[in-house]
């Protein structure tokens, strides 16, 4: 790379050891050496190495914290990766919002807020050591199913688009941007900042844990919590069957205590559970990285391959999708070894989701839209034939889904072609098209997506 021009932070090139995170990603199945590292220091050392990028058709991506799992993140040959985590700052609370670096952790999002009295509104990932640019880029999906993504409850966004030029991006002030950028998958510009919609912490968490052994009574027990409006998350956890009896769907339920009492009684209006609920309540920090310190604690999956699936369902066909798929599940499917994998499913409202760029399926009448999610790990050194074998799973369970009027989630392992993608946005692809075009003039931007509009690696 030439004529580099003056950083605060590091570019690191030449040496392949330290670009062992760059190359890879959570799903283990994708490595890509990129020819430069930069660590930015500041938001300029960003726009000017994008600058230099495009005036050198030299591809980029951002990098969070590599959750993705098929090679979103990675960039070949002679490209750029650019290490979002040095940018990790957060500004104190102001008006009801936060502004924050995109490289920060949620995890220390979370934290700072809560210190201030606040949370996040528009509702957090499962796991929080996941940056906040890497889950605005994708549209991010919690248990709230009140309040869309967080690309919905995401105010405003600093953007470096692919042109090198750094700008603020709002529904008011540069809106195409905003569009574009918000679960745009990196594809028009690196976000670098976000200002984020806030709400009051809760006081505390109250919990339900309620397991049932068919599909049919999960989703008849979460339409019921929605339906009431009574609490703010629902989810269904669903574990895998044990020596050939039944999977078990854990409907998990909860309700912020901010000034009212949590309802009475919640859970018999519920089909009758196999087992008497577990009730709990804990602080709202507790209750927020529960699942990130079982999920760290967990070395089992580090270095094996994670074809991971996710799509959006419709409610019209969500239960028969799910049952379907669930009960066609082979061991494999569900995770090697046994007991490591398991399947999510989270409803949401679906007037919530207002944001173009996260495909959400728009069926008129459906109230809900439902996320489903298999997270099964496989072999350490997979053969070629395993990896064939869960990616073809993935095509085939995506094509039923769409079928079915269902829509990808992309951050796991699909095999996407510039076919799948115009099938993915649909009407709006040439918009997709164009507005890269505009932004991204080069086609450098974020390769790893697959989508086909890219400067060569
Ligand atoms: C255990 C686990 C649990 C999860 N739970 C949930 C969940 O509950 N809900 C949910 O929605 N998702 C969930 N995810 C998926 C996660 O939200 C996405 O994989 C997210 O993109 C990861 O962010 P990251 O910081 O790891 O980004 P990376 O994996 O590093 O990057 C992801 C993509 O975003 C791009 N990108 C990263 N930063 C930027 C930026 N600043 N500007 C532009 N593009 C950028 C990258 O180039 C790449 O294409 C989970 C993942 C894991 C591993």
């Amino acid at each position: 790379m030439t004529k580099v021009p003056p950083l605060a932070g590091e570019l690191v090139l030449d040496a392949p050891s330290a670009f062992g995170d760059a190359s890879r990603d959570m799903g283990r199945m994708v490595y890509r050496e990129p020819g430069a590292v930069l660590r930015p220091a500041s938001i300029q050392d960003v726009g000017r190495m994008v600058a230099l990028c495009r005036e050198h058709r030299i591809p980029v991506a951002a990098q969070g914290a590599g959750h993705t799992t098929y090679g979103q993140r990675l960039v070949g040959g002679n490209g750029l990766a650019i290490d979002m985590r040095t940018l990790a700052g957060i500004e104190p609370v102001r008006n009801n919002r936060v502004v924050c670096e995109a490289g920060a952790l949620w995890s220390d999002v979370v934290i700072t807020l809560a210190e201030q009295g606040f949370r996040f509104r528009g509702g957090l990932t499962g796991y929080l050591n996941l940056t906040v640019g890497g889950t605005l880029s994708v549209g991010g999906i919690s248990p709230n199913y009140q309040c869309g993504a967080q690309v919905d409850a995401t105010a405003r966004i600093q953007v470096v688009t692919g042109q090198g030029h750094t700008l603020w991006a709002s529904a008011a002030e540069n809106p195409d941007v905003f569009t574009a950028a918000l679960a745009g998958l990196g594809q028009v510009g690196i976000i670098t900042q976000a200002e984020l919609a806030l709400a009051p912490l809760p006081r505390r968490v109250h919990t339900w844990s309620v397991p049932y052994s068919t599909a049919a009574d999960a989703f008849q027990a979460m339409r019921t919590i929605m339906t009431q409006d009574l609490l703010d998350e629902v989810y269904c956890t669903v574990r895998p069957p044990e020596h050939g009896t039944h999977p078990t769907f854990l409907v998990q339920l909860a309700f912020y205590e901010v000034d009212a009492t949590p309802p009475r009684n919640v859970v018999d209006t519920l089909p009758t559970p196999i087992e008497p609920e577990h009730y709990d309540i804990k602080t709202y920090l507790d209750h927020v990285t529960l699942d990130t310190a079982v999920i760290d604690g967990w070395p089992v999956w580090e270095n094996r391959i994670k074809p991971w699936f996710d799509v959006f369902l419709p409610d019209s066909s969500a239960e028969d999708y799910v049952t379907r798929t669930i009960d066609a599940m082979t061991a494999a499917d569900w995770s090697h070894p046994h007991g490591q994998g398991f399947v999510l499913l989270f409803p949401h409202r679906a007037d919530r989701f207002r944001r173009e760029r996260l495909r959400v399926p728009r069926q008129r009448g459906d109230q809900f839209v439902w996320l489903f999610d298999v997270l099964n790990s496989g072999s350490t050194t997979p053969s070629p034939d395993e990896v064939e074998q869960m990616l073809s799973r993935n095509a085939d369970w995506l094509d039923a889904a769409c079928e079915v009027g269902g829509t990808l989630y992309p951050i796991g392992s699909q095999p996407q072609t510039t076919q799948l993608w115009q099938r993915h946005y649909g009407p709006d692809w040439q918009n997709v098209l164009n507005t890269k075009a505009r932004l991204d003039p080069a086609g450098i931007l974020t390769p790893g997506a697959r989508i086909g509009i890219h400067a060569t690696t």
